[in-house]
């Protein structure tokens, strides 16, 4: 059983609830620890709204801190962040970074790939006049620039940019160009000891049937001898702990034997044992 979730939001950013209240979540479901990764300022209004303000970051490290305090020996709680890689702060300060990119970069423009589907429409008609496997090109290829940025652990949910594929079907996720630019970036990751989280999160509100990465894009990572944990990209209570097993399971039917557990100070490798 998974014991762990690090990609988790509360009310200081995007979430719904309370960190006090995930964390209670969290010891209901079993969990030994939860760690919060914060959605970093952005350094400008993008009109989404959805990542901390600046002026907060203190009171939320210091909520995670007394959390910590309050609850241990109970649970384990982590003071992490989910790193967006246009914002511009320093990393050093929190237990752990996931680096997250949900916007492809051109011309000048931060078009997001994660807030609604026509964004995603819009951005494969004007920068990229249709070719979805271009604009696949760039977005993989910024997430390989995580691979320079010491401070980051976890490489979140690596294919975001496929969140309203089931329904509407922006990309070919199997075509060779998408995999090769994504298998790129995959590497140079990977070089880097960076680790791969399978993601929930879409299944819980309803976008996808399957976590983050693709299977074929886990089948490559395993391959590749990548790294990965397991998250829910939890925004509430009710998805604290949200299919962590199945992922478990998924990554076991991928040739996955382990997956890495943060401590506090390092990640271990912790064993997946299938069905
Ligand atoms: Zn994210
Ligand atoms: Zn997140």
């Amino acid at each position: 059983m998974i014991r762990q979730n690090l990609h988790t939001h509360s009310n200081f950013d995007d979430g719904k609830n309370t960190m006090e209240e995930m964390v209670l979540s969290a010891l209901s479901a079993g969990l030994t620890s939860i760690g919060f990764s914060v959605h970093t300022p952005m350094p400008y209004d993008d009109g989404w709204d959805w990542a901390i303000a600046p002026e907060k970051l203190p009171a939320y490290m210091a909520e995670a801190q007394r959390l910590k305090e309050q609850y241990r020996g109970k649970i384990a709680v982590y003071c992490g962040a989910e790193w967006e890689m246009l914002s511009n702060i320093p990393l050093d300060e929190f237990d752990y970074v996931i680096g997250s990119l949900h916007y492809i970069s051109i011309n000048g423009l931060d078009y997001s790939v994660d807030a609604e589907s026509y964004e995603t429409a819009r951005c494969l008609k004007e920068a990229f006049g249709g070719d979805a496997e271009a604009a696949a090109e760039v977005y993989f290829s910024k997430y390989a620039d995580l691979a320079k940025c010491k401070e980051v652990d976890i490489v979140g949910h690596f294919d975001l940019l496929t969140k309203f594929d089931e329904k509407e079907h922006f990309y070919d996720a199997e075509s060779p160009r998408f995999i090769a630019a994504a298998v790129e970036a995959m590497d140079a990751l990977i070089a880097k000891d960076k680790i791969f989280e399978i993601n929930t999160g879409a299944i819980a509100r309803g976008y996808r049937t399957t976590p983050y990465p693709s299977l074929t894009l886990l089948r490559e990572l395993f391959k590749r001898g990548g790294r990965i944990t397991l998250s829910s990209d939890s925004h509430s209570v009710d998805t604290v702990a949200f299919k962590l097993n199945e992922s478990a399971q998924l990554a076991f039917d991928c040739g996955f034997r382990e997956y890495w557990q943060f401590d506090g100070s390092a990640f271990t490798p912790k064993p997946i044992e299938g069905a």
